[in-house]
């Protein structure tokens, strides 16, 4: 990642900010891995929709996720194919699924029984014939994999395994509707393959007990999840993808004629973007010194939201300053508005620039104007 400092001295802050060349190589490298293979990665859009990075996405050829009607909308206008859009996300207004089906997107990722009927129902009311993918929810163990979150039974995504067949029947028996696959999603920032792996063995359980009574599905749809590492982002500004898809394609027994689906978002945005910060003030404490940023949990909410950390630097410090030690807050009145404590940077002056980084996914999309303030701005280079 890299960041012209001259040029975001010169913006107003805080500033998302975009290395287009660094979101290239890493979409390239997903290129190289999956060339010549059965597969299609979805971008989910909901990790960042800022137009810019949307279109550049577009333009690699990607399809997307979608999670609601606008963002269907906003991915057909930043330049996707409708025909590569899948649309989940377990409410669904009346609204967006005709939506969805006026778009004439890939396919609705269908998350219960409920949801089926009433996209019956308007299929046969509005003339269209929508492709379905059943999101199951695969109730992986929390105690084995501890970092999956959204894959459980107590979770609200996903079919429950019991009322499967119900929905398989249903969809199947439906002349408004076309059965095309399953879909997945088992949670986020899962650096580790082994859920992965365990993700696939259950697939291959499923789709084999299916075969035997002579239901295929086309599309397996693995969902997102590939996690970034936080803590180092230079050493690893490229997620694994090799190892990721490596372990998908070897583990799953895909039949001839079946795609393997992806929704990557996070693995995509995260590295590629920062948060560029003005500091507002250096405030001393009794026992400790305060970075106040202009930049606050309406800007970046993980921090406040998940605990989350993003590495921390000074951009505009003078080279040999001496390091101290700061709390990093930002200017809301919350006490969880707080990106760092004792961070260790150079010595900081009111006026300094300082960058919160990894912040391209899940940063400017849930951005929002607590305490009325204004939204961050962007810029990609
Ligand atoms: C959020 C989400 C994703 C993307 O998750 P990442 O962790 O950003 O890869 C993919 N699929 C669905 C259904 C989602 O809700």
């Amino acid at each position: 990642m890299k960041i012209d400092v001259e040029l975001a001295e010169g913006l107003k802050t805080p500033l998302y900010y975009y290395d287009k060349a660094l979101l290239e190589a890493t979409l390239g490298e997903i290129k190289r891995c999956i060339a010549g293979k059965p597969v299609k990665v979805h971008y989910a859009v909901k990790a960042n929709c800022n137009p810019k990075v949307l279109k550049v996405i577009a333009d690699a050829g990607l399809g997307a996720d979608c999670v609601s009607g606008r963002e269907v909308t906003a991915a057909i206008k930043a330049g996707f194919s409708p025909d590569t859009i899948c649309y989940a996300g377990v409410g669904k207004t009346d609204r967006e699924l005709i939506l969805g089906m006026k778009s004439g997107i890939a396919y609705f990722n269908v998350e219960s029984l409920e949801e089926l009927e009433v996209l019956d129902q308007l299929a046969k009311e509005y003339g269209y014939k929508p492709s379905v993918a059943l999101r199951v929810n695969p109730n992986i163990d929390a105690h084995t994999h501890h970092y999956i979150t959204t894959g459980l039974e107590e979770n609200k995504f996903g079919i429950h395994l019991s009322m499967l067949d119900k929905a398989v029947e249903y969809t199947l028996q439906s002349p408004n509707l076309e059965l095309v696959g399953l879909h997945f999603h088992i949670g986020s920032q899962i650096t580790d393959m082994a859920p992965f792996k365990y993700l696939c063995e259950k697939v291959n359980e499923l789709i084999a007990n299916y075969k035997s009574r002579g239901i295929e599905f086309k599309v397996i749809n693995v969902g997102g999840g590939l996690g970034i590492d936080y803590d180092e982002p230079d050493k690893n500004s490229i997620p694994d993808f090799k190892g990721y898809f490596d372990t998908l394609l070897s583990t799953l027994k895909l039949e001839p004629g079946q795609e393997l689906h992806c929704e990557l978002g996070r693995a995509i945005v995260a590295q590629c973007g920062v948060l560029i910060s003005k500091v507002t003030y250096v405030k001393k404490g009794v026992d400790r010194q305060f970075i106040i940023l202009d930049a606050g949990m309406n800007d970046l909410m993980r921090p406040a939201l998940y605990g989350a950390h993003h590495k921390i630097e000074n951009i505009t410090a003078s080279e040999n300053a001496p390091v101290e030690k700061y709390d990093v807050a930002g200017p809301i009145c919350e006490s969880s508005d707080v990106f760092g404590k004792d961070e260790m940077l150079p010595l900081t002056r009111r006026g300094d620039l300082i960058v919160l980084r990894s912040a391209g996914a899940y940063g400017e999309s849930m951005a929002s104007t607590y305490n009325i303030r204004t939204l961050p701005e962007s810029v990609l280079v």
